[in-house]
């Protein structure tokens, strides 16, 4: 079924079903289909809105998980068998594929080909694949941000938080980020290297707690959670700020999203706030990856992942990126 409000391991189920293939089956072979073995797979909160019935807003832009078949979503795979004139047995790819230890992927044309194996391949589900291409496209082409300007970051320390706060970091701003726990607090301002941070959850007072990190106002917030701290937020926006509107994580469980009251600050205070998403820019993906690969080997951007092992532990793992439970980019790792 169609899931309603906070997701629970128990909308998912785990089966053990046919003969493992290695083979792309012979009915399958006129087909460009690609046969791989799944390595890590990416839990990512957009999967929250594929478990929801179609509804209006999202149809056109998101086709749902249908109930009863396997989760799709990116991973890192190896590619056991092919018919497709790109990929060839042994090949490493990155793209979407579904929740399974195998699958066999009919419409290969989403993944990537992985050159660079000298990082640790989970990488691929993060800072190196979908959501390290978000921050990337989100901050600097959405934000247009400038050496000294003030930027917040909600879900700061997640998979693609903690790379627009170092992303900042690196052109010379003044970052602040919010998440949800002391650890994670600590983990922004000590290793991700973020001028200030705070936990979100022991602020009374939303509006009062960004006033005290930026006196001076807000040039650039980069949202991924909504509600009331897009509310407190709006208060404290500087004229002619910027706001990316990247997701809004905190109504993804509700029936009617919450109504956020002080819009008439984009007004005021001529504030540019847009909505993106990366589907607009994945040719930036090999300038991306000609940016960000020095700065891994070279220790200038860090990368937090959280690895549960096991396909088994999807589930929890998915769903606690609704709790908070991941530190960084949650990845499940399935044996091979
Ligand atoms: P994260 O790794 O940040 O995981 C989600 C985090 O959100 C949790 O760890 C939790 O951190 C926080 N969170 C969960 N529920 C709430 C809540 N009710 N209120 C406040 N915070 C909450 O996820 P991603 O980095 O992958 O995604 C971040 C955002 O970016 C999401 O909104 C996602 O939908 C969006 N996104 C958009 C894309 C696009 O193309 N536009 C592409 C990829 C992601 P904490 O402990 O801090 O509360």
């Amino acid at each position: 079924n169609y899931v309603e409000g906070v997701p629970k391991e128990s909308d998912m189920y785990i089966s053990d079903t046919a003969t493992i293939k290695l083979k792309v089956p012979h009915e399958e072979e006129a087909s460009p289909s690609v046969l791989v073995k799944n390595l890590y797979l990416s839990c990512d909160p957009v999967m929250r809105i594929l478990m929801r019935k179609p509804g209006d807003e999202t149809s056109s832009y998101f086709t749902p998980f249908a109930p009863g078949s396997p989760l799709s979503g990116y991973g890192v795979a190896k590619v056991l068998d092919s018919r497709h004139p790109d990929f060839k047995e042994g090949d490493l790819v990155w793209g979407t594929t579904k929740w399974e230890d195998f699958s066999l992927i009919t419409t290969p044309e989403s993944f990537h080909k992985i050159q660079h194996a000298d990082v640790p391949l989970s990488y691929y589900t993060g800072i190196l694949g979908m959501p390290g291409l978000t921050a990337y496209a989100g901050f600097n082409e959405v934000c247009s941000p400038k050496k000294g300007e003030y930027v917040f970051i909600s879900a700061a320390s997640g998979a693609v938080g903690q790379l627009v706060g170092q992303f900042a970091k690196l052109l010379g701003c003044y970052v602040v980020g919010s998440a949800g726990s002391k650890e994670k607090v600590e983990l922004l301002k000590n290793k991700l290297k973020f001028d200030e941070a705070f936990n979100y959850k022991e602020e009374h007072d939303l509006n009062a707690a960004l006033k005290r990190y930026f006196p001076e106002g807000i040039d650039i917030y980069f949202e991924n959670v909504g509600g009331n701290l897009l509310d407190a937020v709006l208060l404290n926006m500087r004229v002619h700020g910027r706001i990316a509107v990247c997701g809004m994580i905190s109504q993804y469980n509700l029936d009617r999203p919450e109504g956020v009251t002080n819009l008439m600050c984009l007004v005021y205070k001529r504030i540019h706030m847009q909505g993106f998403t990366v589907r607009d820019y994945y040719h930036l993906y090999p300038k991306y990856l000609e940016y960000i690969l020095p700065c891994i080997r070279e220790g200038r951007v860090v990368y937090l992942e959280d690895i549960a092992e096991g396909l088994e532990n999807g589930p929890a793992a998915l769903v606690g990126l609704f709790s908070g439970r991941n530190v960084g980019k949650q990845v499940v790792s399935v044996s091979h």
